[in-house]
């Protein structure tokens, strides 16, 4: 941090409505004191730009204490991955059977997870065999839908981004946030199509969209599901 004083990285914090978490942020580039709720860990994250105090974040929080209570109260549940939770791939709900005694890792049987394995690594193993899963997955579902379009991505990507689904870089390399493999494969559809789309068009103008909407019959579905879920796909795992 900038000024003599040292900042915690993260505390608790007492506010009008309870207690928050907050985690603290240098940032030399900021113009001024911000403050957002980050979705997945529920940290109210406080930017504070070079010559800010601890003691003017912690005013701007107060200040906003009901707006910070709304928004917290807003998140969705925390998924809890441990047996007899549930756990979303393609938008299927699999409940997670944990299977001490078995040698196998982690598989899909009878529509249920099995996890075999210690009781404490269950969280860590399920969110290994979503990202393997990812992996296996989506990839290759962009490739077939770039085949039958005529697109040509130079290089696919997964990431664990927080607030895009996807992104397109100008030298046409295309990145997916892993967490997509947990949505309905018409949400996959759309959102790979979309970003397909944005090697012709680097813009939402209304060609891009008109393109958007020849490739993927799903586009309203799919952002009407992303408004009631996406929070939730970003939540899983923790901070
Ligand atoms: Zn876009």
């Amino acid at each position: 941090m900038t000024t003599g004083a040292k900042v915690p990285e993260t505390e608790v914090v007492p506010i009008a409505s309870g207690r928050v978490a907050v985690r603290w942020r240098a940032s030399p580039r900021a113009r001024r004191i911000s403050m957002r709720i980050d979705p997945r860990s529920g940290h109210v994250i406080i930017t504070l730009p070079r010559g800010a105090r601890r003691a003017d974040g912690l005013a701007l929080l107060r200040a906003h204490s009901a707006w910070v209570a709304a928004g917290l109260s807003r998140l969705p549940p925390r998924t809890e991955l441990r047996h007899g939770g549930h756990v979303l791939l393609d938008g299927q709900s699999h409940e997670i059977h944990h299977a001490p005694e078995a040698r196998r890792g982690v598989w899909l049987e009878d529509g249920r997870l099995h996890v075999s394995g210690a009781e404490e690594f269950i969280a860590r193993r399920v969110m290994a065999w979503l990202r393997a899963q990812a992996a296996h997955l989506l990839p290759a579902r962009l490739r077939l839908q770039a085949g039958q379009g005529g697109f040509h991505p130079t290089q696919v990507r997964l990431r664990d981004t927080r607030s895009r689904w996807g992104s397109c870089s100008s030298d046409g390399g295309i990145m997916l946030c892993w967490r997509l493999v947990m949505a309905p494969r018409e949400v996959q559809h759309y959102i790979i199509a979309h970003e397909l789309a944005h090697l012709r068009h680097m813009n939402h103008g209304p060609d891009f969209w008109q393109l958007v909407d020849q490739i993927t019959p799903h586009r309203r579905q799919a952002e009407k599901w992303l408004h009631a879920h996406g929070a939730g796909l970003h939540r899983l795992g923790g901070a």
